[in-house]
């Protein structure tokens, strides 16, 4: 008998992630069909991915640009896609009856609510929004848990470790037999220098990563390593460990993506191309495997495997997420927000790379913690947070003039 084909709705369709989700579809027209993709405002690249895939819904968060598809759209023969806008219709899509898989591909907390309406409606979740678990991590596997459906991790690391697991046939991990687990980092693109260099580095120099091509903001977050901050957090509540059990190296290669200890001194680590087309692969064919388009790794090119301590002096954002962690409530939410605050200053000049820790720090020494037990007590922390990061900055500018860089 053949198999029905797998309805996917891509949440962040025109991203790094987004975009190689498509590649490795576009390998598998017999197993895969594109129901939806949504994009923020690039009307431009939906538009052409509309044409190449043929979806029943695009969506675009913007009113504006999603008026602005729907023109261009009406003017192509045979190409009967519907448009929606607004978060809310992120939402019914990630819940559609005619949706199997959503793969969550936003960045920032502005992708978690879609992320937990999949989770609720229990979809096959591919998760590369981390910033869902970061910021409503109790209430993102609770959801998981009620919504009978199954989360698969995107994010190499996790995807690495996942991959080292047992599990069940809904693709719960079993731990019971696990010591501990180790994330790796690549150190990003300022590993080994010291705080006197990283004081004048810009957005284009901090989003040139060695290794891995993404997006603007995970960019940056891997050059502070808060994105090891909020792995670190992805991970925990992932796999239901806590974090004195997840342990963080740099590995300049990426090459081991993560690693997991057993208790009888085994470890198994996860390997391969640094290309986010092995992982997303991995999650749309679990428990199967499926081409990727990925080269094959060779060994003798890559020649060595070298692993140091992460420098948490020069790179304070590691620490303040283990404080954060470990502190619990609504810590993680906080850090998250301030994070997109400062990443977004500092993309656009605003303020410079060591203000990025300082604004987060900064932030959360004034705010008081919760247990946020609901999106909308989450979403208020969230909001509380971003405004008094955006204080911050101005406060900053002010006392230092408002020339720049703080
Ligand atoms: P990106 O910036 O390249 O793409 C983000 C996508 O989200 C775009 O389609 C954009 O239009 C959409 N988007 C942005 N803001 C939105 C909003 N407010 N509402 C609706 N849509 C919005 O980002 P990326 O690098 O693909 O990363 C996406 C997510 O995957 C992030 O959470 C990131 O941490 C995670 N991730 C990325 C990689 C990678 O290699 N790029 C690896 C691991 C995890
Ligand atoms: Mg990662």
């Amino acid at each position: 008998m053949v198999e029905p084909r797998q309805r996917v709705a891509i949440l962040g369709a025109t991203g790094s992630i987004g975009n190689s989700t498509l590649d490795v579809l576009s390998r598998h027209p017999e197993r895969y069909e594109v129901v939806a993709l949504s994009a923020s405002s690039s009307v431009d690249k939906l538009f052409h991915q509309c044409l190449t895939y043929r979806p029943r819904y695009a969506v675009l968060a913007d009113g504006e640009a999603a008026q602005g598809l729907q023109q261009r759209l009406a003017a192509e023969p045979d190409c009967d896609v519907e448009v929606l806008e607004g978060a809310a219709a992120l939402e019914q899509i990630a819940d559609h009856d005619d949706v199997d898989v959503v793969v969550a591909a936003i960045v920032g907390a502005a992708g978690m609510p879609a992320a937990l309406a999949a989770a609720r409606a229990g979809k096959r979740l591919l998760l590369a929004n981390k910033e869902a678990l970061v910021t409503a991590g109790r209430l993102f596997m609770d959801a998981v848990e009620h919504g009978g459906g199954s989360l698969l991790p995107v994010d190499s690391e996790h995807n690495a470790i996942f991959q080292c697991l047992p599990c069940d046939e809904r693709a719960r991990p079993d731990l019971s037999s696990v010591d501990g687990l180790v994330l790796t980092a690549s150190g990003g693109p300022f590993r080994g220098k010291d705080r006197s260099f990283l004081r004048g580095v810009t957005p284009a120099q901090a989003c040139a990563h060695p290794n891995w091509s993404m997006g603007q903001k995970i960019s940056v977050d891997s050059a502070t390593l808060m994105n090891k901050g909020l792995e670190l957090a992805e991970a925990c509540w992932l796999f239901g460990v806590g974090e004195p059990q997840v342990d963080v190296v740099v590995h300049p290669q990426s090459i081991i993506h993560s690693m997991v200890r057993y208790r009888d001194g085994s470890v198994l680590a996860q390997m391969g191309e640094p290309d986010m087309r092995t992982p997303i692969a991995s999650c749309l064919a679990w428990p199967e495997r499926i081409s990727s388009g990925v080269q094959a790794l060779d060994f003798l090119a890559v020649g060595k495997l070298e692993f140091e301590a992460p420098d948490t002096d020069a790179f304070p954002c590691l620490r303040i997420a283990r404080e954060c962690i470990a502190a619990g409530g609504s810590a993680m939410a906080i850090a998250n927000a301030a994070n997109e605050v400062a990443v977004a200053a500092f993309l656009e000049g605003q303020m410079g790379f060591c203000d990025i820790p300082a604004l987060i720090d900064g932030v959360l020494e004034t705010q008081a913690l919760i247990e946020p037990d609901s999106l909308a007590a989450v979403e208020a922390v969230d909001e509380e947070a971003r405004s008094l990061a955006r204080q911050w900055i101005a406060r900053q500018s002010q006392s230092f003039g408002a020339t720049g860089s703080l």
